[in-house]
């Protein structure tokens, strides 16, 4: 029988100039949340709708936590691009297909900095007559709030500073990562 090769702990990548949240860490409270999010929607339905696609990494892990009845849908707003920070106003690229009239929903985003995003999609999804209406991040630069906004499940705050991994990307890439860390300044001017 061939022996299994010992699995090797993830290399922390080159572009990183530091790890704010490990795998493991993550993963620990992606469970709790899941623990806060049974508290309050007990064992009934509810909707996910996921901002894609920062999102993406962050909703599928906290799906699987979850045994009650879900549905998912995604909304796509428009992206930083290859900037680090947010810039004008978000537009919505792409967004509901489920009717959410009289369903509990939930919006998820990876992260929240000026709360322009998480206040749009809010109003969007409010205007649709929602039972109720939560929103979860993973993530929560709460010092570069611009528009007053607060999430209802948070799973870290964090400072300012641009962080990829986990589904967050810089010009699209590093969102594979496992861990959550800060881009290594020097890449922001030369990406490649
Ligand atoms: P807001 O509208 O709250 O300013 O920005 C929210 C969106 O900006 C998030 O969905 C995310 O796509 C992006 N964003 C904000 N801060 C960061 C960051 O530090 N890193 C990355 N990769 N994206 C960020
Ligand atoms: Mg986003």
């Amino acid at each position: 029988m061939p022996t299994r090769p010992k699995p090797k702990p993830a290399a922390i990548h080159p572009h990183l100039e530091s790890v704010l949240f490990t795998e493991a860490q993550i993963k620990r409270r992606v469970r709790s949340i899941a623990q806060e999010l049974k508290s309050t929607y007990g064992d009934g339905e509810f909707t996910i709708v996921s901002l894609i696609n920062g999102a993406i990494m962050f909703t599928a892990d906290l799906m699987r936590e979850i045994d009650n009845p879900v549905r998912l849908d995604c909304i796509r707003t428009s992206s930083y691009g290859e900037k680090t920070k947010s810039v004008g106003t978000p537009q919505v690229v792409a967004s509901l297909t489920l009717d959410i009239r009289n369903r509990h929903v939930l919006i998820i985003d990876d992260i929240l900095d000026t709360g322009k995003t998480m206040k749009l999609v809010a109003g969007l999804v409010q205007k649709l007559h929602p039972a109720s209406l939560r929103t979860c991040v993973l993530l929560d630069k709460v010092g570069r709030r611009e528009v007053e906004f607060k999430a209802d499940f948070v799973g870290f705050k964090i400072p300012d500073k641009f962080v990829i991994g986990y589904g967050l990307d810089f010009a699209e890439r590093y969102r594979n990562l496992p861990c959550v860390g800060v881009l290594d300044p020097a890449r922001i001017k030369s990406p490649a």
